[in-house]
């Protein structure tokens, strides 16, 4: 294996240049937040909690975007918002659907810049795959992301927009008080694992989620959010305390010296450590298990030797074991193990008493399959030095 990295890039973060708009935009204020604005825009400190309480369920349960449709609002409290606030969430550039039925929405932010939000149905379940940040500070070798740089975090507020903007083209916002059961969503779970790396934009996340969690607004179950991360040890209990969401690890190695390569943030928490955060990790039980996913990458890491090892290493661990094999990319320096090789090493996992599925890849013709969210950025890239202008630094940095 030739492939090394450092463990993070010689980024350029371009500060973000909101535009100066006077009005504050609703989506993505914690309640506490929203309520503070309400007050600070007039609203009487007395009728405030039953302001933020009508409020947020226009915007998070019936995803309404005009304040002028609030009509259990007075009209004059009505023009109030409107001089006051906005209702935004991310705009849909571009979607693509696959044949098996994944959706894929190119989505533009603030600034110009773009990132993608992945739609996946399954029986019982839709799943969407939302991204954290344009692109990623980490350089893990087999990944498309880790290849471009940081340009920003995104905003809570374009975190849950792009549940918002997925529930909007899938026609799923309920009448009040007759939400489906979560079964019966055609967006039931949610997954942390597009561009960016979460725990690297704790805040926000934790704001998204805490408001997609919300009862009285998208109202999503804790056990139904899935935080992906590389291993960033120091914000895992944060994750479990602060969110409560369950718990994926891209852990593709047993051993140090190959994961120093293949996630290079191994260098910084090595597996010992990232074990150890994720033992005391609370709550975890057999319905609330840690998945551990696993890059499927020939002769790198898909032997006999590994399979055990991993086995031996998550010993004790409620867990599952997600393989994942790898999705190939123009440039990439792996391949994916034969399906031979995948089904061998799964075999060994699961005699050993742990799930051992292989995922699927998904919407692979419209290059929607995980690690594949790059295309979009890159493109985002090529402007970089009109961003840089835009915000103000000498070009010849970029
Ligand atoms: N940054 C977070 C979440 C996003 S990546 C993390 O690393 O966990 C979601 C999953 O896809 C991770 O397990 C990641 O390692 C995996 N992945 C990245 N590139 C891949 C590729 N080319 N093929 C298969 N899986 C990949
Ligand atoms: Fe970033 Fe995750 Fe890709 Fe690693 S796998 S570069 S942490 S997005």
């Amino acid at each position: 294996m030739s492939a090394t990295s450092p463990i993070t890039q010689d980024v350029l973060t371009l500060p973000r240049k909101l535009p100066q708009g006077t009005k504050t935009n609703i989506v993505g204020l914690p309640r506490n937040a929203l309520r503070a604005a309400l007050v600070a825009a007039g609203t009487p400190e007395k009728q405030a909690k039953m302001r933020e309480n009508q409020v947020w369920q226009w915007v998070y349960h019936k995803g309404v975007r005009q304040f002028d449709l609030m009509t259990n609002l007075a009209k004059d409290y009505r023009a109030l918002l409107e001089q006051n606030f906005t209702i935004e969430i991310p705009e849909v550039v571009s979607k693509h659907v696959s044949s098996d039925g994944t959706r894929k929405y190119l989505v533009r932010i603030a600034g110009g810049h773009e990132v993608e939000t992945v739609y996946i149905p399954e029986e019982d379940r839709g799943t969407l795959c939302v991204s954290s940040q344009v692109g990623c500070t980490l350089t893990c070798s087999f990944c498309h992301t880790g290849t471009q740089k940081l340009v920003r975090n995104l905003t809570a507020g374009e975190i849950v927009g792009q549940i918002m903007l997925a529930r909007d083209d899938l026609g799923e916002w309920p009448e009040l008080g007759r939400a489906p059961k979560d079964e019966a969503r055609l967006l039931s779970n949610i997954v942390l694992m597009g561009m960016g790396e979460p725990l690297y934009n704790f805040d926000a996340v934790r704001d998204a989620m805490k408001i997609a969690m919300d009862g009285e607004g998208i109202s999503l179950s804790r056990r139904r959010i899935t935080l992906s991360t590389s291993g960033v040890v120091p914000e895992i209990a944060r994750a479990a305390d602060e969110i409560g969401c369950l718990l994926a690890v891209s852990f593709h190695a047993t051993t140090d010296e190959v994961r120093d390569k293949l996630v290079p943030i191994n260098k910084k928490w090595n597996i010992e450590t990232l074990l150890a955060a994720l033992r005391d990790y609370p709550r975890l039980s057999n319905s609330e298990r840690i998945t551990f996913e696993y890059v499927m990458l020939k002769g790198v890491n898909d032997s006999d030797e590994d399979a055990r090892r991993l086995v031996k290493l998550i010993e004790g661990i409620p867990a599952k074991i997600n393989l994942i094999p790898f999705n190939e990319w123009p440039g990439a320096p792996y391949e994916r193990s034969s399906n031979n090789r995948i089904h061998a090493f799964a075999d060994i996992i699961y005699k050993a008493g742990y799930a051992s599925p292989i995922r699927t890849p998904r919407g692979e013709d419209i290059m929607a399959a995980c690690g594949q969210l790059k295309s979009a950025t890159e493109r985002a890239r090529k402007s970089r030095a009109a961003v840089a202008r835009e915000a103000g630094i000498p070009t010849s940095q970029t």
